[in-house]
């Protein structure tokens, strides 16, 4: 499959960019900048103390074509990075997931009695563990795994967006993906074909892919789309 870098829309005006240009993009976008000015001059009766905000891409690791620019508070955890990460791209069946920070490994469960003692990313809070600059990385699933990578690329003072402690500011689009037997747009794929880079079929197409059709999955806009179970 084509490894394009896809576009994606700013959340606040819309405007398109790709993953790089977005970062320029959010650091001046006019829709977001007001935002957040008319937010600071309206007068509430609490308003909530501005905290450091940090701006994180996230892509595929060899599927850069999928990503997300978020905005997260310093004072969130590695816990709660993981919880969004698997709310919005990966979930399928509760398995174990891990950061991977500056040469230390911070896991979602740690089993003392297996091997070396990890750390736990519970409570551990962004602010203590990253900086503007640093790269990280996350896996998902110990077997079938999904790599991500992070970066910080900013950070900020500002009010965390409320009830919710990471906010989404730019996604790319959905790739659009060929069927591999006529050309229309790929809506499943093979959980199997899919590690050789094939298995992309149409809805018409799928009752004829060899693997048959219990093994094929629905296209879905995240780096983990044909792996385990995951449907989106
Ligand atoms: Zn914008
Ligand atoms: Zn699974
Ligand atoms: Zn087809
Ligand atoms: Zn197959």
């Amino acid at each position: 499959m084509a490894r394009t870098s896809s576009k994606g829309k700013c959340r606040f005006c819309g405007a398109e960019f790709s993953k790089a240009a977005m970062s320029k993009h959010l650091a001046t976008c006019p829709a977001r900048l007001s935002g957040a000015a008319t937010a600071s001059t309206t007068r509430q009766k609490a308003p909530p103390t501005p905290t450091r905000l940090f701006h994180l891409v996230v892509e595929g690791r060899g599927a850069p074509m999928y990503w997300m620019h978020l905005e997260i508070p310093a004072e969130a955890t590695l816990s709660n990075l993981d919880a969004f990460l698997r709310d919005q791209w990966l979930e399928c069946c509760g398995h174990l997931s891990a950061f991977n920070i500056a040469g230390e490994s911070y896991a979602s469960t740690v089993d003392r009695e297996w091997g070396t003692p990890e750390k736990s990313m519970r409570g551990v809070k962004l602010g203590k563990v990253l900086s503007v600059g640093q790269q990280f990385e996350h896996e998902y699933d110990f077997g079938t795994t999904t790599e991500l990578k992070l970066k910080v690329v900013a950070e900020r003072e500002g009010r965390a967006v409320k009830g919710k402690s990471v906010q989404v500011l730019a996604q790319n689009e959905p790739p659009q993906i060929p069927c591999e037997n006529c050309g229309k747009l790929a809506t499943q794929v093979c959980s199997e074909c899919i590690f050789e880079g094939e298995g992309w079929v149409c809805d018409d197409c799928a009752e004829e892919h060899e693997c048959g059709e219990d093994m094929l999955l629905p296209v879905v806009n995240s780096p983990r789309v044909g792996m385990c179970g995951y449907t989106g």
